[in-house]
């Protein structure tokens, strides 16, 4: 799977204000994901990233 910045991604869990989409904000070694209920900014190692990652709603073929 392939991202790119600004696509929005739903992950496994929800962040503790309840949303599961995020936007990346930057991709790379660490992915930077910015949450879409509460703007809240998160950024973890690209490989726990591509674990928690689910589903690309901006490209749901990637
Ligand atoms: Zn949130």
């Amino acid at each position: 799977m392939d991202y790119n910045i600004g696509d929005i991604v739903r992950t496994k869990k929800p962040h503790p204000c309840g949303s599961k989409l995020w936007e990346i904000t930057r991709t790379g070694v660490d992915f930077k994901l910015k949450c879409q209920g509460c703007g809240h900014i998160i950024v973890m190692p690209r490989e726990k990233a591509l674990k928690s990652i689910t589903k690309n709603i901006t490209n749901p073929n990637n």
